[in-house]
């Protein structure tokens, strides 16, 4: 048995409306049924104008899908023990035409509120997933990661959209991580396990994101099928000004990885904070420290120019089996 549920936003055709102006307010409706939890919520005309600036919003991101106005930036991160480049980070940007280059809190949140963001997941995948493949086919293999927002999570044909892009781009899924913040599985939990369970079988990689700020319980987190937890940037800002952050950082790391998760940091901005998560045994970093988000040529000339660094000298307790493979970093 399948349980198939629907909600319908729906709009009626007046004064000669334009095809893109009536899905517009079928989506608003969608939205207001989504929010009410009714199967069916009609368009109405009176809009309030927070409503109306919505609507051309709305319209806006549809357009910047069909006309290509997303990029796709790239956050590089970086095992703590070798310092070689594991994988990186997609950053949505976009582009637009009149208000220049828009950070993710510009049009993400909105996105989620309207439903659309599935939309801009799918988008960003296949773009991900695409550029992934294309590192493997040139034997430069990156892991790619991408976020996913609580409403992807609900959405049944998740898993099996990952695996047909997957397979359409012939990504291996091992190169794969989805990162998800706990929102994502607060509301039903349930459903979302199963979800992550028939994602994670796919053997693609789930990391929780910003890790530390949700208030998901420890008895979810020792269930769900996760490789990796991404200690939120507010514990490394607060590594350098605040002694009590130290013993919380620690422990989340020790969590991490009593419960065989990878731990990453995110946000890390000096190198006092790396030091510190790296006697505290943090696994990756990321961070302005080390690299911005950048689109893909800077991000393939910073590639470049790392393995172009020649090793000079080596400390004298340097542990050098660590590094049998990888010889382009060592900066001192
Ligand atoms: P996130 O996934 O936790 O991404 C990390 C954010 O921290 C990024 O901001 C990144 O630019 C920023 N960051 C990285 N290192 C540092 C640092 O050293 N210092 C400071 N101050 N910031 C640093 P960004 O790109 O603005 O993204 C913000 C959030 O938007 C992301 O948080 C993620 O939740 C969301 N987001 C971005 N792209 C997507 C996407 O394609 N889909 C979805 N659903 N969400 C996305
Ligand atoms: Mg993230
Ligand atoms: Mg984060």
């Amino acid at each position: 048995p399948i349980d198939i549920a629907v909600t319908l936003g729906l709009a009626l055709a007046r004064d000669n409306a334009s095809a893109d102006e009536l899905m517009r307010c079928a989506d608003l409706a969608l939205e207001r049924a989504r929010l009410e939890k009714r199967a069916l919520a009609i368009y109405e005309a009176a809009l309030k104008p927070a409503a109306r600036d919505q609507l051309s919003l709305l319209g806006e991101l549809r357009h910047a899908v069909e006309h290509d106005e997303l990029r796709l930036f790239f956050q590089p991160k970086i095992e703590f023990k070798t310092g070689r480049v594991t994988g990186v980070e997609v950053l949505l940007r976009w582009q637009h035409p009149t208000r220049g280059l828009l950070g993710p809190a510009d049009f993400i949140p909105f996105a989620e509120q309207t439903g659309f963001i599935r939309r801009l997941t799918r988008w960003t995948l296949d773009r991900a997933i695409a550029q992934g493949a294309k590192w493997q086919r040139a034997h430069k293999p990156l892991s790619v990661a991408v976020n996913i927002s609580a409403d992807d999570i609900g959405d049944v044909r998740l898993d099996s959209r990952v695996a047909g892009m997957l397979s359409r781009h012939q990504l291996p899924p091992a190169l794969l991580t989805l990162e998800l913040t706990e929102s994502g599985f607060i509301e039903d939990p349930t459903r979302a396990l199963r979800m992550l369970d028939a994602i994670a079988s796919l053997g693609v990689n789930l990391s929780i994101d910003d890790f530390g700020t949700g208030y998901s319980s420890l008895s979810h987190l020792a269930r769900m099928p996760v490789h990796e937890v991404k200690i939120d940037r507010s514990f490394v800002i607060g590594l350098e000004s605040d002694a009590e952050f130290a013993p919380v950082v620690r422990s989340a790391i020790d969590m991490g990885h009593g419960l065989g998760l990878k731990v990453v940091a995110e946000g890390i901005e000096t190198e006092a904070a790396a030091a510190r998560l790296r006697d505290f045994g943090c696994d990756v970093a990321q961070g302005y420290l080390y690299a911005k988000p950048m689109p893909l040529a800077a991000l393939e000339a910073w590639l470049d120019g790392k393995e172009r660094v020649p090793v000079i000298a080596f400390p004298v307790d340097f542990p050098i089996e660590d590094f049998a493979d990888t010889v382009s970093l060592a900066v001192y």
